[in-house]
Order: structure tokens, then sequence, then C-alpha cells
């Protein structure tokens, strides 16, 4: 199967990439007529260019009455610049009026003409960027080349400017600007080939946004690339952690901004979530992303949403209500657990395997972090021994069910699950004269108050002993948190890194803080948040590149309708890619990387070593120390040391050991002579689940044209292969081949573990579509409000707007009171002094008018009033309104999100039951957001202004 389809790619990136060849070709001649040209001219055609495109731009065109009340002076600018542009547009778009005269009928025509052509607007600009591609290209690449020999400090180092585009690089560069990734090997220059599309499309005056995986390649990018930029007289900006606001617009105010996905995003939400004024909003528009490393960004990073937070209500009281009995309860369970682990060493050595077996499941479901049972899970034999015996009690083997085994304990853990039960021992114990205490009881649509109130607290208990079961099992000090300062800090357990700010969800934070007793947080209440798949969907453009995109083409496709183009590498690839070889034990692989690191190490063949997590990081350090080979270790803490630590990996006799996504977009150069011995020589001390992650090791070495090698060590205990290989099948191999060698390397074994890791990824992928699933119910809802607040915000002509929701405000509570009348005997007298409220005490005979006639009432109020100071205010209490009931809002979908999954036990689609009750919540929430905004509006305008007698 997959060898048909191969050709059929493989023909379709080679269509596309006969489609840009000529372009090139074409890039080149411009490129030679402009060597003779002084820089000057450079800077002249940007500046041609900049100015036609800018009438591309959209017009914001006064409202008609700002242009009937506005005076002469104005008007005849207005008319002025609005002919200009015509004029400049008119060979795209015909129909433009030919003369804009500055009377208001005049305007209004040209409003009307210029309305319709709008829409066409996206499609003329890209058309003309297309035609001067080729042109464009070639001042880029010129510039470099008159910019040969420059010096420039950059992140603090002198740099000198050597670098001109290669044809390869100009390919990539037309692939990004078409909307595709393109695919390019580390080391092919993606830096400098994002600078062709970057220019092009910066020419527009829309702002492009660079986008990279830290805060220090930013800056670094940001001042290289800013050489060449500045050079032809474009802004560049750049975004950094640090930056307060006003600093913020200015980097956006810039033609080019780059920054990382985390600063772009968070500026969006706060710019749509939280900002109240257009002072306040720093990002203007989205109109090109090119994301660097972009499988870095769009699919391992997309697995979490952005979230910006505010301090909720404190929730810490059931947590330290529980936490002494929890305390005593897992001291019980671990003198229980002791009693266990004594029994399954006494078993053991007796020769009686399978009651030995129990007893170790017992352990594991009881305490899955036990001492003694972690070190006796590290002999393979064992660890088959309780995956057995927990399948034959799953089929009903042993005449007991699991649930009546886990009785046997206090509670169960599930590890992989992460799930914690109280049994009916351990429910005794924490309440002995009530064991019910701890249960939820039933409930049905019956059900009275007092049931009702019942089953919430007893649930809120349930959730707080078994999030407080799993502080203390699960979740080790020192190895998943630190505790510093009286905070709680979770560690990353693949960098190692400290997350500080993030907090883990639902209580368990508040659980973990009540086990080491510090200040307990309150529950942060989210105010606005979006994923990055859905705050990338807001560009009108979207393109990248990285290494390693093809293994997840489909999902590029499916999710972003992103292409992905493999481009030819500047010179052929020498990498030499041997086999993997497979040991027995972690102990025996880690024992043959550090043989095989000796024996490169003596050449002087400098070694980068990647490692799956900072812990085998640290293994590897220990082992290599032992046998006296010096070496450096990446532990992703600083990524700017890391840069400075991975820049001399290429040294003569470097042994670098790194976890696999440090250091990543960092350059690895070979210093003189170590070509000659061969190159970079990279190690992999175990497989990633996905392979993308394999192929970004590998592809550290061999750069542009460098000899090196890649090979892979592997165990059979490796995670990867224990969960999802065939473990069984490939010990069988080596067993077959034991009596021949230790290891085993051969190209079936390297299917085998390729079929797991696509496994894996696939499993990912659902994963990140399911989010992406639920919040695209969200997002559709974000991004009517969000659109309503910032109409709110920029609202040209405030009366107008005004006008607007008070109308539909007030006809919302109109209808509520009319669907409340009893049609037999209509009381109108709640409408009659709501009415008056507003200042109207005659209701009207037609009901319909009543709205207008409020409205009315309000602005005859608001008349003497100084607008300048009164608008503002205006706009304010509207901007209440709506962050009030959106953010509530966002508490019932989370609420909704939770409940559809306790609900989906059933037959339904949890998916199918959130978008139905989201639709309803949202359509009254839109009824409810207008009928405040109106009702605050009122309230307003009485204070200052109330009504006369
Ligand atoms: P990538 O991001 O593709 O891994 P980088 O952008 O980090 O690669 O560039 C790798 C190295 O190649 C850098 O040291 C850069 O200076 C160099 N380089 C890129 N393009 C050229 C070029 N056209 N000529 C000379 N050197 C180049
Ligand atoms: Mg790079």
């Amino acid at each position: 199967m997959i060898s048909r389809l191969f050709p059929v790619f493989a023909g379709k990136n080679e269509r596309e990439l006969a489609k840009i060849r000529p372009i090139v070709g074409r890039i080149h001649r411009h490129e030679e007529a402009l060597q003779g040209e002084p820089e000057e001219a450079l800077r002249e055609l940007t500046q041609k260019w900049q100015r036609e495109l800018s009438f591309y731009q959209p017009f914001e065109l006064p409202s008609r009455r700002q242009v009937k009340e506005g005076d002469e002076e104005s008007r005849r600018r207005l008319a002025a610049s609005l002919q200009e542009r015509f004029d400049a547009l008119r060979a795209e778009f015909p129909s433009l009026p030919r003369r804009v005269e500055a009377t208001p009928e005049s305007l209004e025509q040209a409003r009307l003409g210029w309305h319709r052509m709008e829409d066409g607007l996206d499609a003329a600009r890209a058309r003309y960027l297309e035609r001067i591609l080729p042109e464009a290209y070639a001042v880029v690449k010129n510039a470099a080349r008159k910019m040969v020999g420059h010096q420039a400090t950059v992140c603090g180092q002198t740099m000198t400017w050597e670098m001109v585009h290669f044809d390869v690089q100009l390919m990539g560069g037309i692939a990004i600007h078409r909307g595709l990734i393109a695919e390019m090997q580390t080391g092919e220059g993606k830096t400098l080939v994002a600078t062709l599309p970057v220019y092009l499309n910066a020419l527009t005056g829309l702002g492009v946004h660079v986008v990279t995986v830290n805060d220090y390649l930013a800056r670094r990018d940001a001042e290289w690339m800013g050489e060449l930029f500045r050079f032809l007289g474009l802004t560049v900006g750049c975004l950094q952690n640090s930056q307060q606001p006003a600093d913020r617009q200015q980097q956006y105010a810039c033609d080019i901004t780059y920054g990382t996905n985390a600063e772009f995003g968070f500026d969006y939400l706060r710019d749509h979530g939280i900002a109240r004024s257009r002072a306040e909003q720093v990002q203007r528009g989205h109109y090109f992303a090119i994301i660097d490393e972009i499988d870095s960004i769009l699919i391992d990073e997309a697995r979490t949403p952005l979230i910006i937070t505010m301090p909720g209500h404190d929730a810490s009281e059931p947590f330290v209500r529980h936490q002494p009995a929890v305390a005593r309860l897992v001291r019980r369970q671990v003198e229980l657990c002791n009693g266990f682990a004594t029994e399954a060493k006494r078993l053991l050595e007796a020769g009686e395997k399978s009651a030995a077996g129990v007893a170790l499941l017992k352990l594991k479901l009881g305490q899955p972090r036990h001492r003694q049972f972690l070190r006796m899970m590290e002999q393979p034999e064992l660890r088959r021994l309780v995956d057995k015996t927990e399948l034959s009690y799953q089929r009903g083997g042993f005449g007991k069910t699991l649930v009546q085994l886990k009785e046997e304990l206090y509670f169960s853990i599930h590890e992989k699950d992460r799930d914690a039960d109280l049994s009916e021992m351990g429910r005794c114990f924490l309440s002995p004269q009530d064991p019910e205490a701890f249960t939820v009881p039933e409930l049905d649509a019956a059900a009275g108050e007092d049931e009702r109130q019942l089953f919430a607290a007893r649930a809120v208990d349930v959730h707080t002993i078994s999030q407080l079961l799993k502080a203390y099992c699960l979740h080790e000090r020192d190895i998943h948190y630190v505790v510093r300062e009286g905070k709680v800090t979770i560690i990353d357990e693949s960098t190692g890194r400290e997350m500080s700010g993030r907090r883990w969800s639902d209580g368990l934070h508040q659980a973990v803080e009540a086990k080491e007793k510090v200040a307990i947080e309150r529950e942060n209440r989210t105010c606005a948040t979006i994923t990055i798949q859905n705050y990338f969907r807001l560009y009108q453009k979207l393109a990248g590149m990285t290494g390693t995109a093809e293994t997840e083409a489909a999902e590029f496709h499916d999710i972003y309708q992103l292409d992905v183009l493999p481009i030819p590498t500047h010179r052929p690839n020498i990498r030499v890619d041997e086999n993997d070889c497979i040991y027995r034990t972690r102990a025996e692989k880690y024992q043959a990387v550090v043989d095989r690191i000796a024996k490169v190490h003596i050449t002087g063949q400098p070694v980068l070593v990647g490692t799956a997590s900072v812990e085998a990081s640290e293994t590897l350090s220990r082992l290599l120390k032992r046998a006296k080979i010096p070496h450096a270790v990446l532990n992703a803490k600083n990524h700017a040391q890391e840069a400075a630590i991975v820049t001399k990996a290429g040294e003569r006799g470097a042994v670098t050991v790194s976890t696999n996504m440090a250091g990543r977009g960092t350059d690895i150069k070979l210093a003189p002579g170590v070509a000659e011995l061969g190159g970079l020589f990279v190690i992999g001390t175990e497989r990633n689940p996905s392979r993308r992650v394999d192929r970004q090791l590998r592809g550290r070495c061999s750069r542009q044209g460098d000899p090196g090698y890649a090979r892979f060590f592997l165990s059979l205990e490796d995670d990867l292969m224990r969960h999802h290989a065939a473990p069984n099948r490939m010990a069988g191999m080596i067993e077959d081949s034991a009596a021949r060698a230790r290891t085993l390397t051969g190209a079936s074994l390297g299917k085998l573990i390729e079929a797991a890791q696509q496994q894996v990824e696939q499993h990912g992928y659902k994963i990140r579509k399911r989010v992406l699933d639920f919040d695209d119910v969200m997002n559709l809802q974000r991004s009517i409000v969000y659109e309503h607040r910032n109409e709110v915000i920029h609202a040209r002509d405030v009366r107008e707007m005004v006008q607007e929701i008070l109308r539909e405000g007030t006809a919302v509570t109109l209808r509520r009171y009319l669907a409340e009348l009893d049609p037999e005997q209509p009381d109108l007298t709640s409408l009659r002094q709501w009415a008056a409220g507003w200042g109207v005490e005659e209701l009207p005979e037609d009901l319909v008018q009543l709205p207008e006639l409020l409205e009315a009432s309000y602005q005859r109020r608001v008349e003497g009033l100084s607008a300048e100071r009164f608008e503002p205010i205006e706009r304010d209490v509207v901007l209440r309104a709506i962050d009030h009931h959106w953010q509530n809002h966002l508490d019932d979908m989370e609420d909704l999100r939770e409940g559809v999954f306790l609900r989906s036990q059933g037959q339904k689609d949890p998916l199918v039951e959130y978008k139905n009750e989201a639709y309803t919540l949202f359509s009254g929430l839109m009824d409810a957001i207008q009928e405040a905004s109106a009702r605050s509006l009122s309230r307003l305008v009485s204070s200052v202004a109330p009504v006369a007698g």
C-alpha cells in the first residue's frame, strides 16, 4: 500500500518543484542586473512597491452621519485621499467612481463603490505580490550580496555577514510565500530562507509575524536578519516575554515582528479579552505568520491551549479539612504495602510465582511508587509477572474480580488513568460512624433540593479525597514538583525544567499544596483562552519551515490546510545512518553507548548524544564520568546558554549530552579538521514516540554536505518498546541471536519500531484533534463575542453604537415582559414602571415601538453632556457587561464540558451533546449581553442625567 502511494506523492512534490524552478531563473536574471546598481537602487525599489501596495490596505471610512456633520475641510481631505486610491486601483477595479467630490452625496457614492470592491482587495494584493516576486527576491539576494563582509552584534556577539541565498533557498522562499511548509534539513539556512517571503509580504505594510520556538531565537533572528531588512529600509521588531504593552505596540507597528507563539497568542487574548481601549491593544491584525520549526509549534505545543486566568473563589477548605485524615490513611496503606512487599519477596524465594504475582499486583494498586516495588519492576520478568496477573484478574482467572482484590486495600491507585478510589475499608477508616459519608448518592430527575445539595457536597468530598490520594501516592517532591518559598512548582518530566506559573488542574495542585502544608492558592478562573491551532487560523496567510514535517503531513493538511514541500538540499546529504542496536536491558544499552562513545572519542571525532529525558541525561553523564570521558550536559534550562554549548558540539573531541529538544534552532558547525575525522557522530539513546523527533536528532549532523554518522541504541525496557512495540517478538529475536552476539541490529526490527511509533503518532493526533473539535465550538462563540467587543472598542461613532445596543437590548427585555404577561388579564404595571425608569411615561399604542422611544429618551438625556467625557464611559460600561457575561459563560462551558464526559457513559457522543448544549447556552448569552449592556447604560445615564421632574 505504502509503496504504491509513495510514487504518487513523490510525483506531486516533483511537479510542485518543477513549477518553482523556472522562477529561480528569473530571480537570477533580475539579480544580475542589480549587481551593477548602487545600494540606493534597492531602497528605491522597496519604497516604490510599498507605496503601490499601500493602496490595497483597508480604508476606514467615517460614518455617514460624521461625513454629513463634519466640516468642509475634512470632507475635502477625505475626497482627495479616496480619489488617489481609486485612481491607483482603477486598472484592477474599473467600476470604481471616476471623480470624488467633497460633497456628502459624492462621498456616499464613493463609499458604496469602495464597499463593493473591498472583498476583491486581498486577491488583487496577492496578484501584485506574485507579479513582483522574482524581482523582489532578487532585491533581497542582491542586498545579501552587497552586505557580505558587513559586521554586526547579534545577542552580544560580533558576526560577519557571509550569506548569499543559494538556489534551494530561493525555492524554499517561494514555497513559503505560496503558503506551503518548506521542509529543509537542519543547517540548510532556513533563517535566511525566510527573509525572502518576509520581505515580499512586509511590503504590504500589513505586518509579517515570524514565529520562533523561544525568546532567545526571536531576538537572535530579529537582530541578525534585521541587518538585512534595515539595509533595505524596512523596520523590524521583536517580542520578548518581559516587554510592557507600550513596548509591544511598537514591535507590532514594525513591518516585521519576530516572537514566540505564546507571545503572539497571549497578546491576541489580551487585546480581545482584556483591553478596554484601542490604546491598550497591541496587535494590528493577522496578515501573514511564518512559523519556524513549525512541527514543534503546531504539533508538539498544540496540546495545551493558551489560557489567561485570574484568581477565582477560595476553594481550599475541603483540602485543609481532609488532609490530616488522608495522611493517616496513606500511612496505614504504606504499612500494609510494606507487608505485601516482604510477602512477595518470600514467595518468590519459595518459588511460588503465582502467589507472588498477586502480592505484587496489590502492591502496584496500593502504592505504585513504593520504593521496593519500583526496584523490583526493573527486572523484566517480574514486570511481566505483574502484567500477567493483572490480565488474568481482568479475565476472572482467580475466581475473583479486580474490584474484589481492591477491597483488600484502603484505596487503589491507577497510575495510567491517574485515578484513585477509596475502598470500603478506606471509607470505614476515614469515617467509622458513617462509611456512607464518602459515597456519592444516586441522583435522579425527581430529586429534591436537599438531595441535590447533599449530592453536591459529597461529590466535592469524594473528589477532594481522590486528589489528595494522588498527591500523596503519585506525585513526589523533587521529582514531579519542587517546594520553594512556600510555593509548589511543577517540574517538566522530559526537560527537568521548572514550569513556574503553571498549575495542575482540577484541584490537584491544591491537594499537593495541602500535602506540603503551604498556602493553598485559589483555583484560577479562566478569563480568556484559545488553542494554538485556532490562534494561527486567524491569519490570512500561514506558512512555515522545518527539517521534519513529512511524517505529519496529513495532520498539517487536515487541520491547517498546509501542504508540505520537501526542498532538495544544497549539497547531497552524505550522512551514514547505521542500523539500530537493540539490547535486552537498559543497563546493557547504556554500557554499549558509553563503550561506543569512548571508541569514537579517542579518535577526536565529536559526539552528540540525544536522550529522552533529563533523568536519562544525568544517568549517562554519571557513566561517562566513571569512564573518565569529559563531556558537556545540556539541561534545557536557559536557551541562550544552551545555544552557546551546542555551538561547540562540533569541535574536535567534544562530547555533548542533550535531551532531544534542547538547543533546537542552533547550528552545529564542524571545526577545522573534524570533517576528515568523519564529522559529527550522533547517538540516540532511545527512540522517541514520534519519528519526527528522531529525524530531528539525526539531522543535527551532516549539515550542508558535511560527513556524519547517526546511530540509535535501544533496549527492550525503553518505554516505547514496552508499551507499543511487540516486545515478546523482539525478545524472541534477541534470544535467537544471543548465541551469536549480545546485540541485535537489522532492518526488520527497524520496521517493527516504526510501526510502534506510527501507532503513537496517530494516538497523539487523535488527542489533538479532539481538543480542537471541542475548541471549535468555543472558537465560533469566541470570534462572535470578540468581534462584538472589538466593535465597541473601535466604534468611530459611539452614538450609533449606543443606539443599536439600546434598541436591541431593550427589545430583549420587552420580549421577556410580554412572554410573562397573562393573556387573559394583561397587567402592564411592571412594564410601565420599567419604561418610566427610562424616562418614558406613556406606553405607545403599539408596543413594538417602545425600544425606539426608550432609546430616543436616552439620547435626549445625554445631549447636554460632553461627548468627549461621556462617550468613553459609555464604551466602558458596555465592555464590562460583555466581559462579565462572557467570563461566566466560560465557566459554564467548562462545567458543561466536564458534565458531558460524566454523562458519556451512555451511548451518546459527548461532542454532539456538547455542541447542542453549547448552542443553547450561547444564544442565551448573546441576549444576556445585549440586555445587560442596555440596563447598565440606563443606570449610567440616570446617575448623571436623571429624568427631569
Ligand atoms: P536551519 O535553521 O535550516 O537549521 P540556520 O538558519 O540555522 O539553519 O543556518 C545554518 C547555518 O548556515 C548558519 O550558520 C548560516 O550562517 C549558514 N548559512 C545559511 N545560508 C547560507 C548561505 N547562503 N551561505 C552561507 N552560509 C549560509
Ligand atoms: Mg533554524
